[in-house]
C-alpha cells in the first residue's frame, strides 16, 4: 500500500448530486489507481444545516456506487482538536479577533468597490486598542476570527490547471470562526487534511481561492500542502450545479434505473479528451484515469445524455455483472439485453416468455398456419429461420405482413428482441397456443 490518501468531504446539508458525486468518483479512482486509501470525512460543523437524514443518504449512495471508504472521520467530533490549533495560532498572531458586524463589513466592501478597489478586508481589527475591545464587548459584540495571511506569492502545481500563482496581497484574511463560535469550513478542513495525512485533494474549481489561503494554513501548522487537482465545474441547463439549487439528485437517477457504473463511467470521462464508454467495474475505470486528459473548459452535463448512455450501458452489459440482480440465465439475458433501457425491464420480457399473456391476433389465418408448422422441440437459435421460411412459402406472405402478426401473437408487443432469440425462450407449447389465439 502506498502512502497516497485522498478524502471525500461532503457536507451533510443536502443529498448527493451529480457534482459532488463526480468529486467522489475522481478521488476514489485516484486512490484505487495509486494503491492508496480513501477517507470519508463528514463536514458537519454547520449544526443548523447538517442533518442525519442527508448524511445517511450520502453514505447510501456511496455504497451503491461502489465507492467504499477505508476510513471515516467526522468534523463535529474533532472540535477540541480545532480549538487546540486555534489557541496555538492565536498565540502566534496568525488568528485574530474582529468585531465588525456584517453590516459594517458590507459598507466597507461597497466603499472599496465604489473606489474601484478589490473588496479586501483592511485588517482594521489589528489596530484596535484594549479600550476599543472593551467598548465593543460592553456593547455585547462577540468576536469572529480571521486567519492572517503572510505576504508573498502562493503557488502550486495543480494536476488539472497547471501552475497557479496568487499574491497574498490580493486575498482577504479568511474568517475561520463565526461570532457564535462555530467553525467555518477553511481551517478545520486543513487541520483534518494535515492530521489524516491526505496526499491529494481533488475538488471543484470553486475551491481554487480557498486553496491559496489553505496552503498558508498548512504551513502555519508546520506541514506541507498536499497535491491539488481542481476539476472544472459542471454546468447544467440551469447554470451551475449545486445541491442547494436542488439539482439532479443521484437518488432520483437510481430510481429511474440509471446504473451505478454508468454514472461512474459517465462522470469520469465527461469533459476529458476521451470518449465516454461503458466501464463495468471501478478497477478498470481507475486504470484509465489520467488527469492530463481532463480539459479546462466547464463540461455541460445533460441528464438526457446520461440516460441515453445508460441505455447503451445496459444493452452491452455482460451477464456476469448483472446475474446477482436478475433471475434469468445467461442466454435469456443475452437475448433480451439489446432491447432494455434499464435492467429492471428484463422482468417484463421474463413475464412475456414465462407467464401468461393474451396474444394479439392480427392475421388469424397466417398465425394458425404458423402454429401448425411449428417443429418439434428441442429448439435453438436456428429454429426460427427454418420455421419462418416454411410459413412464408405456405402463406405467400413476406416482410412486415409476415413478421408483424407473428411477433404480436407470440409476444403481444409491437417491438422487442429478435424473434429467433425469443422463440426458444417461449417454448413450443406457449408458442402454439398464442399463435392459435389462446391465452398462454
Ligand atoms: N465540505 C466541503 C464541500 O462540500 C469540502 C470541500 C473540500 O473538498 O475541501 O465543499
Amino acid at each position: 500500500m502506498s502512502d497516497v490518501k485522498v478524502r471525500f468531504a461532503p457536507s451533510p446539508t443536502g443529498f448527493m448530486h451529480i457534482g459532488n458525486t463526480r468529486t467522489a468518483v475522481f478521488n476514489w479512482l485516484l486512490a484505487q489507481k495509486l494503491g492508496g486509501k480513501f477517507l470519508l470525512r463528514i463536514d458537519d460543523t454547520d449544526v443548523l444545516r447538517s442533518k442525519k437524514e442527508y448524511e445517511d443518504a450520502i453514505l447510501d449512495i456511496l455504497v451503491w456506487l461502489g465507492l467504499k471508504w477505508d476510513e471515516e472521520a467526522r468534523q463535529s467530533a474533532r472540535i477540541a482538536r480545532y480549538d487546540e490549533v486555534v489557541a496555538k495560532l492565536k498565540a502566534e498572531g496568525r488568528v485574530y479577533a474582529c468585531y465588525e458586524t456584517a453590516e459594517e463589513l458590507e459598507v466597507m466592501r461597497k466603499k472599496l468597490m465604489a473606489q474601484g478597489r478589490p473588496p479586501i478586508y483592511d485588517r482594521g481589527a489589528l489596530k484596535l486598542t484594549a479600550e476599543d475591545i472593551k467598548k465593543y464587548e460592553a456593547e455585547g459584540r462577540k468576536p469572529h476570527y480571521r486567519f492572517k495571511l503572510n505576504p508573498g506569492v502562493i503557488e502550486w502545481d495543480d494536476l488539472v490547471r497547471g501552475k497557479i500563482h496568487y499574491d497574498a496581497a490580493n486575498l482577504a484574511d479568511p474568517v475561520i470562526i463565526r461570532e457564535d463560535g462555530s467553525y467555518l469550513y477553511h481551517l478545520p478542513s486543513v487541520i483534518d487534511d494535515f492530521d489524516f495525512k491526505i496526499t491529494h485533494i481533488i475538488r471543484g474549481e470553486d475551491h481554487v481561492t480557498n486553496t491559496a489561503t489553505q496552503i498558508q494554513m498548512f504551513e502555519a501548522l508546520g506541514g506541507k500542502a498536499p497535491q491539488f487537482a481542481h476539476l472544472p465545474l459542471l454546468t447544467g441547463k440551469e447554470g451551475k450545479l449545486s445541491k442547494r439549487l436542488g439539482s439532479l439528485g443521484v437518488r432520483e437517477l437510481r430510481a429511474e434505473g440509471v446504473e451505478a457504473m454508468a454514472i461512474c463511467s459517465f462522470l469520469a470521462k465527461l469533459g476529458t479528451s476521451e470518449a465516454i464508454e461503458p466501464f463495468y467495474d471501478l478497477q478498470t475505470l481507475a486504470e484509465s484515469l489520467d488527469f492530463a486528459k481532463i480539459g479546462r473548459a466547464q463540461p455541460k452535463f445533460d441528464e438526457e445524455e446520461l440516460k441515453l448512455f445508460n441505455h447503451k450501458f445496459v444493452r452491452q452489459m455482460p451477464y456476469e455483472k448483472v446475474k446477482s440482480r436478475v433471475d434469468v440465465d445467461e442466454s435469456f439475458w443475452n437475448a433480451v439485453r439489446g432491447n432494455l433501457n434499464t435492467v429492471d425491464e428484463v422482468h417484463e420480457w421474463e413475464k412475456i416468455c414465462r407467464q401468461e399473456i393474451t396474444p394479439l391476433i392480427e392475421d388469424a389465418d397466417l398465425t394458425k398456419k404458423a402454429a401448425e408448422l411449428l417443429p418439434p422441440e428441442p429448439w435453438d437459435e436456428n429454429t426460427y429461420s427454418q420455421w419462418v421460411n416454411e410459413v412464408k412459402n405456405i402463406s405467400g406472405k413476406k416482410g412486415k405482413e409476415l413478421f408483424h402478426p407473428l411477433r404480436k401473437a407470440l409476444t403481444a408487443q409491437e417491438n422487442g428482441p429478435e424473434l429467433k432469440l425469443l422463440l426458444p425462450l417461449i417454448g413450443r407449447s406457449k408458442a402454439y397456443n398464442r399463435l392459435m389465439g389462446i391465452t398462454a
